[in-house]
């Protein structure tokens, strides 16, 4: 048993409007049932979500959480302009975005863009992909998966990893409910997060710095699924979500 992890090499910096999925496949030649991952970052870049930070007024909310934590308003209205519920806001801001996806920063970055600018996350990354991953196939005519990732750190350790923020034509869960384990227990509450352990292998090619790998395509292995599932349905349920129901009573 075996499963590749390919970079796809020299992707220029990219640009709003810029056609990723062009991009990709001039460089590699994709194949049925190939998981396209791609980071956050261009396709960002790709959608204009770049902005300069001298350019953004911090509303009243953002002056607040700035006067209590000594950071830049600034880039508080940034995060804000992204967030639906903040949890935490130092030492570092820890929000749940208008996408559902709970993270640091909601996804907003100043690394691999120019200096003087941040990057906002996709909005929709799960629309992102469809369009993505429609356009990859219509070029490529293969059948294929998307995953777009970002880097999130953990709670309890140490670290960070890629995950997985917006999907298309892939299952991000695999249930093992139901199914025996060596001894012919039957598995009862088991599900793998296959769409973010997917995301930190290819992450493992991306690294973080200026290697200028945005993109890397998972082959061998069949998470290809037919039916529209979006990485929004995977975020737990509020009310059984015990983390966030913690960090509220801190907050109070
Ligand atoms: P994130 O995890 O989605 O926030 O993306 P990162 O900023 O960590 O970047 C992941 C990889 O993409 C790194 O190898 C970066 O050097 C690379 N990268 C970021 N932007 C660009 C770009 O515009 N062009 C290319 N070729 N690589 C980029
Ligand atoms: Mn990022
Ligand atoms: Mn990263």
């Amino acid at each position: 048993m075996k499963f590749e992890a390919i970079a796809v090499e020299k992707i220029p910096l990219i640009r709003k409007g810029d056609d990723l999925p062009y991009i990709i496949c001039e460089r590699i030649e994709l194949q049925d049932r190939d998981i396209i991952v791609i980071a956050s970052t261009i396709v960002a870049k790709a959608e204009g979500e770049t902005f300069r930070l001298e350019d953004i007024t911090p509303g009243e909310e953002a002056l607040a959480i700035a006067s209590r934590t000594g950071k830049d308003a600034r880039f508080i209205q940034a995060v804000l302009s992204r967030s639906r519920e903040v949890f935490v806001e130092a030492p570092f801001m820890l929000v749940t975005t208008l996408a559902g996806h709970t993270c640091v920063n909601a996804g907003v970055d100043e690394s691999n863009i120019e200096h003087g600018f941040l990057l906002y996350p996709p909005k929709n990354p799960d629309s992102s992909a469809s369009k993505l991953g429609e356009r990859l196939e219509s070029i490529s005519g293969k059948k294929l998966s998307v995953i777009i990732t970002d880097t999130n750190g953990r709670a309890f350790k140490i670290g960070q990893t890629g995950v997985a923020i917006g999907i298309y034509k892939i299952k991000p869960i695999k249930r093992w409910i139901g199914e025996k384990d060596l001894f012919d227990k039957v598995l009862e509450i088991t599900e793998e997060a296959v769409a973010d352990e997917l995301a930190g292998a290819a992450n493992l090619l991306m690294g973080e710095g200026a290697g200028g790998i945005p993109v890397a395509v998972i082959r061998g292995l069949d998470y290809y699924c037919e039916e529209e599932i979006s990485m929004s349905e995977n975020y737990r349920p509020e009310d059984m979500d015990v983390i966030k129901k913690g960090l509220r009573c801190l907050q109070k």
